[in-house]
This record gives structure tokens, sequence and C-alpha cells, in this order.
């Protein structure tokens, strides 16, 4: 898509938002995406700190949120000395834009973009992996032993797909959401099972899809979606999928043919009430079913069977101190069999990160949630996905978390305190049909925190128009350029 598409798509925005009483400046000033909006019309960027102060600034890993930070700290420091280190020769690429590819909608070379072109002019890149980490001394080793030190680190290494975690499959390694997925890809994205949260995963399940539709016309078949135990990136990726796959269904005429379950292993659909409700009830309307409480344990790919761990709890023994009565766990294994699975795999931070001493029991790089800066090394800092922050694990709020770390790194650097503080803000334009999303803003309050005087509960054709046209150049030339 050129600049003038792009510039079309803000206009059409522009135009419903009138309609709501509202202009495009304030909308796009409240959404906090004045920068790359007011960039791609040729306007001005959100401010940056200048700064002489000079240090070593190490980040590991160059995806969204490692790369939008070096470009940043290029445009902030007048002589800066920044290396990334990263071995994925497409870690921008948009992985937002993964669950668009799994419709039909983008394809992956919509997506797909090489990592030598958003490297920041200077910065030195260095196409391997960290696998050791020493901040005692300031130091981290890479997979072919370069010691490479610095003055302040920047971990934003993103997370792992642990599919290796869920039996039968017969994968034994964790594979990241871009590049090489030959360690999954003989056995997710064939037969029906599927994955959206890596790249080939993609593209392979717009191809199972359209079987399943295909099917769907003239036979009854089951499709389910599930969501782990763990933290993912995207939380409402899970269900977007699901409801793109009912509105490929309704658009062939098949729907009444397909049973549609979700399966998650917590027990709501979002955890901001107003949300929750809003996506039972949407879930009602299109004939969805949902069982809550259930973790994907277990595949047969031969059988197409999948296997789930429900759990509820059941009422034990009276406690005479508590004076109440105790809650006995109680769990059973349940197997369903599928014509099409969409697997949401348990997500874990990296071993070599999460395991060292810059990790923590949970593997999650442990920061203070506000200034991002790490719980015991204070020249370290951790953002993106890796970092130990509720509810944080999405471009958008990766897109606040940046800006802070820059800031109180150079603040570091300049002798003074450390004033930014990331609010939690989060971001999720829930796809709820091929035409429709509902733009679910909230922040550690666990509120609806909307941008816009519009109800946040209801799915808008505007919102899809911002979500398929204008927020991905808006990421990839407004974030990864550090100004927006
Ligand atoms: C299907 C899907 C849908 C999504 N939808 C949305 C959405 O609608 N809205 C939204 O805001 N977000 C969405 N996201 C989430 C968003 O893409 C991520 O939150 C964002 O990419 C996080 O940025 P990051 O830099 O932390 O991680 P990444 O962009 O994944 O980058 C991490 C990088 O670290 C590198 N790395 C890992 N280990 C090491 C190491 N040891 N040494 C060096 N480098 C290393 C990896 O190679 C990788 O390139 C979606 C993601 C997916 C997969």
């Amino acid at each position: 898509m050129d600049n003038k598409n792009i510039k079309e798509s803000i206009e059409l925005i522009d135009a419903h938002l009138k309609n709501e009483g509202i202009s495009r400046r304030d909308a796009m000033k409240l959404f906090g995406v004045g920068g790359a909006a007011a960039m791609l019309a040729g306007g001005t960027t959100t401010p940056l700190r200048a700064s002489s102060a000079k240090a070593k600034i190490v980040i590991v890993g160059g995806g969204l949120a490692g790369m939008s930070t070096a470009a940043r700290f290029t445009n902030s420091l007048d002589n800066p000395d920044i290396t990334v280190i990263e071995p994925c020769d497409q870690a921008v690429s948009y992985q937002p834009g993964q669950t668009l590819v799994a419709a039909g909608v983008y394809t992956d070379s919509d997506i797909n973009y090489k990592t030598a072109d958003f490297v920041p002019t200077g910065v030195t890149m260095v196409n391997e992996k960290a696998v050791d980490f020493d901040p005692d001394n300031n130091t981290v080793t890479t997979a072919s032993g370069k010691k490479i030190g610095y003055d302040y680190l920047v971990i934003a290494a993103g997370l792992k797909l642990a599919f290796n975690q869920i039996e039968g499959l017969g994968i034994t390694e964790s594979i990241t959401s871009r590049g090489d997925s030959s360690a999954v890809k003989k056995v997710i994205g064939q037969n029906g099972i599927c994955s959206i949260y890596f790249g080939d995963g993609a593209v392979d399940t717009w191809t199972n899809m359209q079987k399943f539709v295909e099917d769907a016309k003239s036979k009854k078949v089951t499709g389910i979606f599930t969501d782990p135990h763990t933290p993912i990136k995207c939380g409402g990726a899970p269900k977007k999928i699901m409801y793109l796959t009912d509105a490929r269904l309704r658009e062939a005429g098949a729907r009444d043919n397909a049973d549609l379950t979700f399966y998650p292993n917590g027990g709501a659909m979002f955890g901001v009430p107003e949300y929750h409700n809003a996506i039972q009830r949407q879930f009602e309307t299109r004939n969805f079913k949902w069982n809550y409480r259930h973790n994907l344990v277990a595949v047969d790919p031969a059988k197409k069977v999948a296997t789930f761990n429900k759990f509820w709890d059941e009422k034990g023994a009276w406690d005479e101190d508590l004076e109440e009565y105790t809650a006995v766990k109680k769990s059973e294994k349940v197997e369903v069999p599928f014509d099409f699975l969409h697997i949401t795999p348990p997500m874990v931070a990296a071993e070599e990160i999460g395991k060292s001493a810059v990790g923590s029991d949970k593997g999650w790089v442990p920061v203070n949630q506000e200034t991002l800066q790490h719980v015991k090394y204070k020249n370290v800092f951790a953002l993106g996905d890796i970092a130990a922050v509720p509810m944080g694990k999405t471009g958008g709020s990766a897109r606040k978390q940046y800006k802070v770390v820059v800031e109180n790194v150079i603040a570091m650097m300049e002798g003074k305190p450390l004033t930014s503080k990331y609010d939690g803000y989060t971001v999720c334009p829930l796809i709820t049909s091929l035409g429709t999303v509902m733009l679910a803003e909230f922040n550690w309050t666990a509120k609806p925190t909307p941008s816009f005087p519009l109800d946040p509960t209801q799915e808008r054709w505007i919102w899809w128009l911002l979500k398929v046209y204008v927020l991905k150049p808006m990421t990839q030339m407004g974030m990864l350029s550090g100004k927006a």
C-alpha cells in the first residue's frame, strides 16, 4: 500500500469521525498516533529529547520494540553508540498482520520486511543470538563467542512459542514468530492443525481455512480454537481468528454446517469486564460455543483429536480455623475431535535470557513496571513481550514503552532521576468480522480507556479501516523510525 492509499484511508476514517463530531487532528492526537498519522500527512511527530550525553548502549532483540528503541536513541543523542544484537533477517515484519494473512486479507509479502532495511543509520548490527548475560560485568556474549560490553543494556527479545509443551505434536523446540519455523512446520499447518502465531503458520492457516469452508459446504464440520495457560502476546488474537473463520464460512453460505468452539484456559473472555460482556454478546449472536478452564495438553494429528485438561474447584471439608469450606482442585482429560484446530501455543521467555542472571523464576525480565528499569541491575532495562509487565504484550504497549525506556536511559546518562513512566496502556483491535473491529483500549485499572469519545464496546467499520490500512504503515514508518 502506498502513501496515497494510506492518506485515502485516513480521509475515510476522518469523514466517519466527523460524523461523530470529532476532528481527525483531535482523534489522532487522542489516539496517540499523531506522530505517524501526521507524518504521513507531512506534519510533525512526537517530541524527541536532545542530549549530548555519551554511553555505549546494547539492545538485545531487534524486533518491533528493540529496533524502535534503537531508532529513537539515534534521533535523540548527538553521539549515539548503539549496537543491536538480532539473529533474524525478518525481525521487524508486521506480526499483527499475520491474523489478516490467515484470513486471506493480506498476503505474507504485505507484512514481511527485511531487518536490514530498518536499521537506523550509525547503528551496529550483530546478526546473531545473545546467549550469555553477565550483568555484574556489563557484558553480553553472542552465539559465536563474541563478548560485547555495554554501559546500558536494553532487553527486547520478545518471546518464544512453546508448541513443544503440547504432547503428540512431535515438536521438540520452541520457535519465534518470524524466522525459521522448520521445527514445527511439518505438523502445524497440516491436516487442519494451524497457528497464526508464526509467519508460515499464518499462510498455512489460510490454506486450511479455505479447505474447512469448502468442506462445510457439503458436510458438518468442527472448528476448535485454543487459548493457553501462559501469558500470550496479543490476547485478542485467539478469538480474532475464530471471528474471521466465522466470517469466511458465512460469506460462503456454509456457516450452518460448522460447529465453532473456543477453549480458553481462563475463566473469562477478557480481563476488562466491559469487554468481556461485549465479547460474550458477540459470541452469542454468532452462535459460537465456549468452554472455560480448558488447557490444550495434547494433539493426535493422525486421528485429529485434541486433548484438554479441564479443571474446576469443588467444595471440600469445613476449615475450623478459617471458618469456611476448603476448595478441592479437580481436573480431567477431555478429548475433542476436530476438522480445524487453531492453536495458540504456550508462550515463554527465551531460555538463554529467562534462566540467566537478568531473568526470573518465570523467565520474563523483572522490571519496575513504570520505569521499565531492571529490579536488580540499574543499567539494564527491558520492554516489549519479554518484560515482566502486566498486560503489556502487544505492539501497542511497546509503542508507549520504548519512549519511556529511551527517556529514562538518557536521564540516567545525564545523572538525572527517572521520571518517564509507562502507565500500562494496551490496545487490542479485536477483529470481529471482515469489516468490523472493536477497539479495546485499557490499562492497569482494568477499565476501558478509550482514546475517542465513542462507546469502546461497539464493533465499528472505522476501526477496521484503521486496523487494515493505517496501523501497519504507522508501525513501519512511525514507530520503527523512532518518531511515533
Ligand atoms: C498473530 C499476532 C497478532 C498480533 N496482533 C497484534 C495487534 O493486533 N496489536 C498489537 O499491538 N500487537 C499485536 N501482536 C503483538 C506484537 O506483534 C508484539 O507484541 C510485538 O511484536 C512485540 O515486540 P517485541 O520487540 O517485544 O518482540 P518481537 O517483535 O517478536 O521481537 C523480538 C526479537 O528478539 C529476537 N531475539 C530473541 N531472542 C534473542 C536473543 N537471545 N538474542 C538476540 N535477539 C533475540 C527475536 O529474533 C525477535 O526478532 C500480534 C502478534 C501476533 C503474533
